[in-house]
């Protein structure tokens, strides 16, 4: 497997596709994709928030911090999911995090790429900003976890009653299969 496929980006946000990187979240398979400080800079090489050729080296610090902020991230959204009002310390970590200087967007002969002096920390207070947004914003009422898989997404669908996430395992159908095997044992038992 390649360092970018172990990542999904299928969330709809960017800040939910970083929260995804504890794959499997609470059930079984569980695997937390940053384990390491290289896996740090490979989630932001394959996320396109590092700028193409822009050397950047995470260190343990920049990991622990990242986890921090993820685990916010996802508490704050599941707090949101069942009108619970999230942790006050989440809130304030999103809040000072935001509060840094983010990414800024430049013009290069490649097109448009992402930069900041210290691109880690920036990198992190982009995902905070998103995080925030979305939780505040419009979309907070398309915010939905996974029931098979724990992923957060936003639901972009026109009628905004997905259930499932659009992951390769197929949530919805594997999902559908274990309840209509529930249902021929259940006739085949009567
Ligand atoms: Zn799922």
């Amino acid at each position: 497997m390649t360092q970018a496929s172990r990542f999904s980006f299928i969330a709809g946000s960017i800040s939910f596709d970083f929260a995804a990187t504890l794959r499997d979240r609470g059930v079984e398979g569980e695997t937390d994709l940053l384990a390491r400080p290289e896996d740090l800079d490979a989630w932001l090489d394959a996320a396109g928030l590092a700028p193409p050729g822009v050397k950047h080296k995470a260190r343990q610090h920049h990991l622990r911090a990242a986890v921090r902020l993820r685990e916010a991230i996802h508490r704050s959204a599941c707090a949101l999911i069942v009108r619970r009002r999230p942790d006050a310390a989440d809130i304030a970590l999103l809040n000072s995090i935001a509060a840094q200087t983010p990414l800024r967007p430049q013009i290069t002969a490649e097109g448009v790429t992402m930069f900041a002096p210290r691109l880690i920390e920036a990198a992190m207070s982009t995902l905070a900003a998103d995080a925030i947004r979305l939780m505040a914003g419009r979309d907070r009422a398309r915010v939905r976890l996974c029931p098979e898989c724990a992923l957060l997404f936003v639901d972009n669908s026109p009628a905004g009653k997905r259930r499932w996430c659009s992951s390769a395992a197929g949530c919805g159908n594997r999902a559908k299969v274990r309840s209509f095997r529930a249902r021929q044992r259940a006739v085949a038992g009567a």
